[in-house]
């Protein structure tokens, strides 16, 4: 069989459930896109599938990718490539939508992941803590980063083992633009292993309790390409600030107001160019090893410059 009758014949069975489609036409589409379009066969392939997608009215999810191999997370390095992890679900978050039944962070030994699991696809939940084996789930990109979505041909089957999960560190360099609520001088429940942030006083599982002060950060750093949400703990803030926590409570109380101390942070370091360095933990990168770099900080000096160019 030749190498395009062998990608017809892949793409003929992952529609042959769904329309009726002629082998014979899937050849002559990727043919003349290969041969007289010199387009690579990947491209061709998945132009001639989005073609068929079309035609059926299907989106990609509901066709299986044919052979799907075994992989780690640290593999995942293209979007569209049919998979099989062995993983274990570290968090699951809040759907945004209601197209989407689960949606967390998977880890196995090499790394983590965010998965997306469509409500239509109606496969049973995965738990917090659980370990599985997934087979026939897809990548996806999105600015740089990668996750793995669970779709209607998914196969999902529950281990009884438990699996190391590895840390994977990102480097982000970049301005720091925004600083968010929650930032400055916090306080936090004292009640053991909690240790939420309160709100007004108030922890959202233990109501009004007496908190106890911390500092941190949460802060977006934009690479030119994509935004970072990036978490300074106490340890981190104090040594990006040079304000302790000691201070910084001694600035709220001369001022009655704890806001002062996140108005101050913001003031220092928004604007400033970093390098942080850190595990990823969900959507944030804990700031572990912070540099700063001497990129342009004042926006009007960099416009002023540029027009003089
Ligand atoms: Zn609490």
């Amino acid at each position: 069989m030749s190498d395009v009758r062998q990608h017809a014949d892949d793409i003929h069975a992952q529609f042959s459930d769904h329309i009726d489609v002629d082998i014979e036409d899937v050849e002559e589409r990727l043919t003349t896109l290969v041969d007289e379009y010199k387009v690579p066969m990947d491209e061709a392939r998945r132009s001639v599938t989005n073609h068929y997608l079309e035609e059926a009215g299907l989106e990609r999810e509901d066709i299986s990718g044919g052979d799907s191999e075994a992989a780690t997370i640290e593999d995942v390095d293209e979007p569209e490539e049919w998979i099989d992890l062995t993983a274990k679900v570290i968090e699951l978050w809040d759907p945004r939508s209601d197209s989407v039944a689960q949606v967390g962070l998977l880890g196995d030994p090499t790394g983590t992941i965010k998965f997306t699991k469509w409500a239509k696809s109606e496969l049973p939940a995965l738990e917090e803590g659980g370990v599985y084996e997934l087979r026939n789930v897809v990548t996806d990109e999105y600015q740089g980063r990668y996750s793995v979505k669970l779709n209607s041909t998914t196969v999902i089957e529950e281990l009884d083992e438990d699996i190391e999960v590895g840390n994977d560190t990102s480097e982000v360099e970049g301005a720091l633009v925004d600083m968010q609520r929650g930032s400055g001088l916090i306080k936090r429940c004292p009640e053991e292993d909690c240790t939420r942030v309160l709100q007004n006083g108030r922890c959202n599982e233990h109501g009004e309790v007496e908190g106890e002060f911390d500092l941190r950060i949460k802060a977006v750093v934009d690479d030119g390409i994509d935004a970072h949400e990036v978490i300074f703990d106490k340890d981190a803030t104090e040594e990006l600030t040079g304000l302790s926590l000691e201070e910084a409570k001694e600035m709220a109380m001369d001022a009655l107001d704890t806001t002062i101390v996140a108005d101050e942070i913001r003031e220092d370091i928004v604007g400033t160019y970093y390098r942080i360095e850190g595990p990823t933990f969900g959507r944030y990168v804990l700031a572990d090893d912070v540099e700063e770099l001497g990129g342009p900080a004042d926006p009007e000096e960099l416009l002023i410059k540029a027009r003089s160019m």
